[in-house]
């Protein structure tokens, strides 16, 4: 559908790789051959990168580190946030067994936490697997085994892996610790545990950048940008479905979550950063492809954000590898930029993540259930008083990690190959690609979905990025 002589482009999500997709119409002077519409479901930019506002304080959906291996990310990041962007020095720990770990490892510590005997134990059971390494690294335990021992990824691996997929690490793909740990290894962590220097892996790094008011700030920039520009981003509006001609989108339905009234609206170009799987099913697939999409799984993160009255340990973030709670990581914000908090207070802003499925307990609890609970919790780990609470509240967020079982390539592939079929769609961004992404991975393939429409064929494979490349991000064995 031509407008005048422009082609029109929805955008289905205004997250970071969408915005970046926007942006990158903008910043190649196209705005004038192209009409970019940017549809958003939820009532804010920012996707999973978004910063929550509440009563002064500001809440990130788990703490976003930024940091990016690529050089045009980092320029584009210091062009929109120029002195706003803050260096930080890193602290965080692990809690396990009752006792906090530093993270990274610092010998003195660890040894002291883990005793002589169990340290020796460590290091016997990697010398152990050395021997006898897994041939076949399919699957996460195997991948960590290898290169840690047995022995210490029980301490430091499996417990957390599994709260955050809800599998057991033997079903969870090796394709997740290649991207995430790399080429971190126990010699690499001794080495830096004990003489403090880097060894070449990102695990250790101990600065990060993060905006003065939380990565939100970044996308509300982006946002005020393009719509200065006259591009439209429509808040509160989802894509419920798509009127098909064969393989050809006639038009999409677009409903006003407040009004709840449905439009039809056409289209030449859909860039779509909305669940893959979702994407699919709305391209009336056949039975088999059908059944394919139905392996890909996601896992939904709960975030309980308290405020409490003193800023009670130092820690930016402090993963929870205690088997006997639920929560998985917690976050200080006032630790991660003191203006998070509301001015001149001495409280913080705490964030208690839990990573559930559709239809679990922990979904399934109402929000003052799971807020009872994490008051529970995080007195019981000793890190605050339930009555130091002031206030707190949820926010839920569906389709946040695509789940890399070990299977998951055969459905992904029969999924891609349907699509292609569909020239006037882009898949995009984590969601949208099924893809483990970082904030950078996602702009960056909002701006390679930019250039591949700008150019009318492909110029930049949306789907290699950060396949296998060598990913630079802080390489660590965490989410
Ligand atoms: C707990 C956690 C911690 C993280 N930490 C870091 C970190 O430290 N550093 C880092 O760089 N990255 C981090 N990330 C990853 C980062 O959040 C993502 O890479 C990034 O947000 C992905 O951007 P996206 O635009 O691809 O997808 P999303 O952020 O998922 O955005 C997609 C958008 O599409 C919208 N949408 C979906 N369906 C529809 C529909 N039907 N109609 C309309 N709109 C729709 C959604 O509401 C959403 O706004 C973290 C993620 C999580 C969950």
């Amino acid at each position: 559908m031509n407008i005048g002589k422009k082609k029109k482009v929805v955008i289905i999500g205004a997250g970071p790789a969408g915005l970046a997709a926007a942006y990158e119409f903008l910043r190649q002077d196209q705005l004038s051959k192209f009409k970019i519409e940017i549809y958003e479901m939820d009532s804010q930019v920012g996707g999973l990168a978004k910063t929550l506002y509440y009563k002064g304080y500001r809440f990130d959906l788990g703490g976003h580190r930024f940091y990016t291996k690529f050089p045009e990310i980092n320029n584009f990041y210091k062009n929109f946030l120029k002195r706003d962007m803050l260096v930080r020095k890193r602290l965080s720990r692990i809690y396990y067994d009752k006792k906090f770990y530093n993270y990274p490892l610092l010998a003195s510590n660890a040894l002291k936490n883990l005793g002589i005997k169990k340290s020796i134990k460590i290091i016997l059971s990697w010398i152990k697997r050395q021997f006898n390494k897994y041939k076949d690294e399919f699957t996460f335990d195997q991948w960590v085994a290898n290169r840690f021992g047995d022995e210490l990824f029980k301490i430091f691996f499996k417990s957390y892996t599994e709260k955050v997929w809800g599998i057991k690490t033997s079903k969870l793909s090796a394709d997740w610790a290649a991207q995430r740990i790399q080429n971190f290894t126990l010699s690499k962590a001794i080495l830096n545990a004990l003489f403090q220097f880097n060894t070449g892996s990102k695990t250790i790094i101990k600065k990060f950048y993060y905006p003065k008011y939380g990565p939100g700030m970044l996308y509300e920039r982006i946002k005020s940008l393009l719509e200065k520009n006259n591009v439209k981003i429509f808040l509160n509006h989802e894509i419920t479905g798509f009127n098909l001609s064969a393989n050809n989108v006639g038009s999409i339905n677009i409903q006003d979550n407040l009004k709840k009234k449905i439009k039809k609206v056409k289209t030449d170009v859909i860039v779509s950063t909305m669940p893959f799987d979702k994407l699919v099913s709305y391209l009336n697939p056949p039975k088999n492809v059908k059944v394919q999409i139905s392996k890909l799984k996601f896992r939904n993160f709960i975030a309980v954000n308290l405020i409490v009255k003193s800023n009670p340990f130092p820690d930016q973030w402090i993963y929870i590898h205690d088997p006997n709670v639920k929560v998985g990581r917690i976050q200080n914000f006032k630790n991660w930029s003191p203006f998070m908090i509301k001015e001149g207070k001495k409280n913080t802003a705490i964030g208690m993540e839990y990573f559930s499925s559709e239809g679990d307990d922990l979904w399934q609890m109402a929000d003052e259930e799971i807020i009872n609970l994490a008051k529970q919790e995080i007195e019981e780990i000793g890190l605050i008083q339930k009555n130091d609470i002031e206030d707190a509240f949820v926010c839920r967020a569906r389709n946040a990690y695509p789940i890399y079982d070990f299977n998951y390539q055969i459905p992904l592939k029969a999924a891609k190959n349907f699509i292609s079929k569909f020239s006037q769609i882009y898949p995009c961004g984590r969601g949208g690609l099924f893809r483990y992404n970082n904030q950078d991975h996602s702009i960056l393939a909002g701006f390679y979905t930019a250039r591949n429409i700008i150019a009318g064929k492909i110029v930049n494979d949306v789907w290699g990025l950060n396949e296998s490349d060598n990913y630079l991000e802080e390489k660590t064995k965490k989410s």
